[in-house]
């Protein structure tokens, strides 16, 4: 067998989308497991669809999930160029080619004439006619001018396109690895255009061009692409051969609360459908991304890993490098997967507990919350304790910040309606005890504390809360004799006098 060469072709025109890292992840895994190579070709031909910064973001997006391609514009490789524009006057011979084998033709039609056939042929049941092999006869091509007429217009340069020559009745298939066989009758396929006036390949020719050259073994995608097949399919016979056709396999849909996930469904619900935050250059737009809402990398790519694939097993949490082992496109579902963003965050949660490398990104978070890290052993600590509580990174500023800076805020209503003067002369008493401690730790500072509780008969339960708010501000936060383990001595008997002067 061929060497394994995949590749993932995206489009840039915005945002990279859950399906779209989902396909770049399945891609990688396959050829991580196959020994191949993993190659990234940016398929910018429609040039009214291009937008500022898009390829840019998508080689960001890869490197924050760490996938490394082996080749792209910014990789190198012995087949690039890697950017489709940049090999434009490679397409045009195979167009020609294929109009000189009879399935491709000149169209001459103008915008005007295109607009006219449509009005013209439109019905109640087919409300936006193709251009196809019913029409195709009766329009200002190669098919229906003479010759010399043909002749004429191209050297006068006059503004053409090439389109292939659809069969009028012919069933064409190919094997999915996922779907097994999947047949298209061409009668019900447009005469797609190939090249367009402007020189440019369309995504049809050229990404068939370019997977023959570029060596493609295996060409996986999204389904949306699968009524495309049977044009691809019959550009491989004509130029290349079926023989030579890469396999294909098409990923089903990500599905979210109402059908196919859109990048409404994540404003609407609240949840990021981008891999990271994406201003759109148009118009300023924001879509949030999964890195700013706070996933791990490993989590979004685990996550994005079980939305249409198992391993046939019950296990969820999975690295990167087990998926390299266990992948295999036989167990990628048919079926659209559903996303559940509850389901996303609790892989987060599995995953800030297992990380050891949380500092950083913490202490990144804290300083931009104006709060300032001064000691970095107790900062690991306090990871430690407060993990269990966090399933976005974001909510380590609020389990965390207290630890390095006294609350701004203290929630006294939650105090208030239970607080009376013999608590306020539990907690002074308690603080004297505790100022002479020789032994500053979270079982010392519990005996000491349910020891005074029965002295003066309340109840340690009603206390334990004051006490936290005392040293957090809120109802949050780990175990409340552990915090003032890690506070020490004088940092919380500062904050506990100062709370019973407030109230
Ligand atoms: N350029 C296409 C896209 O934007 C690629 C589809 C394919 O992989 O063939 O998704």
């Amino acid at each position: 067998m061929s060497k394994v060469r995949v590749r993932f072709a995206p489009s840039p025109t915005g945002g990279l989308h859950l399906g779209g890292v989902r396909t770049v992840l399945y891609n990688y895994l396959f050829a991580r497991k196959h020994g191949g190579d993993f190659i990234v070709r940016i398929e910018d031909t429609d040039q009214n669809r291009y937008v500022d910064g898009a390829e840019e973001y998508i080689f960001d997006c890869l490197r924050w999930c760490g996938i490394e391609p082996d080749e792209s514009v910014q990789h190198g490789g012995e087949y690039g160029p890697y950017r489709q524009s940049e090999r434009k006057d490679s397409y045009r011979e195979y167009a020609e080619r294929l109009v000189s084998q009879g399935q491709a033709y000149y169209a001459f039609d103008t915008t005007e004439e295109l607009e006219q056939m449509r009005q013209k042929h439109k019905t109640d049941s087919n409300p936006s006619p193709q251009y196809d092999h019913h029409i195709r006869m009766r329009m200002r091509n190669s098919l229906t001018l003479l010759p010399n007429e043909v002749e004429e217009l191209l050297k006068a340069g006059t503004r053409h396109v090439i389109r292939i020559k659809m069969p009028e009745s012919e069933t064409v298939s190919f094997t999915d690895m996922i779907r097994g066989e999947v047949s298209f009758e061409t009668s019900l396929v447009d005469d797609k255009v190939l090249l367009k006036a402007d020189g440019m390949p369309t995504y049809h020719l050229a990404v068939v061009v370019d997977d023959h050259l570029m060596k493609i073994s295996h060409a996986f995608r999204g389904e949306e692409w699968l009524p495309s097949a049977p044009v691809h399919i019959l550009l491989w016979k004509y130029l290349f051969g079926l023989d030579k056709m890469p396999k294909w396999a098409h990923f089903p849909l990500i599905l979210g609360p109402t059908g196919k996930l859109s990048k409404r469904d994540g404003a609407k619900y609240g949840f990021p459908v981008f891999a990271m935050n994406w201003t759109d250059p148009k118009n300023g737009e924001l879509t949030e991304g999964f890195r700013e809402k706070g996933f791990l990398p490993e989590a979004f790519l685990n996550l994005l890993a079980l939305l249409g694939w198992n391993d046939g097993t019950e296990q969820e949490i999975f690295s990167k490098e087990e998926l390299v082992e266990r992948f295999s496109m036989d167990r990628v579902h048919s079926a659209g997967a559903k996303f559940d963003y509850e389901k996303a965050k609790w892989f987060n949660h599995e995953w800030i507990k297992r990380s050891e490398s949380l500092a950083p990104k913490v202490e990144q978070l804290l300083n931009d919350a104006g709060i300032i890290v001064n000691d970095h052993i107790k900062l690991e600590n306090i990871l430690e304790l407060v993990k269990e509580r966090c399933h976005l990174l974001p909510d380590f500023v609020q389990q965390t910040g207290f630890f390095f800076q006294a609350p701004q805020t203290i929630d006294l209503d939650a105090v208030r309606p239970k607080w009376n003067e013999e608590k306020k002369i539990f907690f002074l008493d308690y603080c004297d005890l505790i100022s002479g401690a020789v032994e500053w730790n979270a079982t010392a500072l519990e005996e000491t504390f349910k020891k005074l509780a029965t002295e003066k008969n309340i109840k340690a339960g009603e206390l334990q809360l004051p006490f936290r708010v005392m040293l957090v501000g809120g109802k949050f936060g780990p175990p409340v004799f552990q915090i003032a383990e890690i506070l020490g001595k004088e940092e919380t008997i500062k904050r506990v006098s100062s709370f019973t002067e407030l109230l």
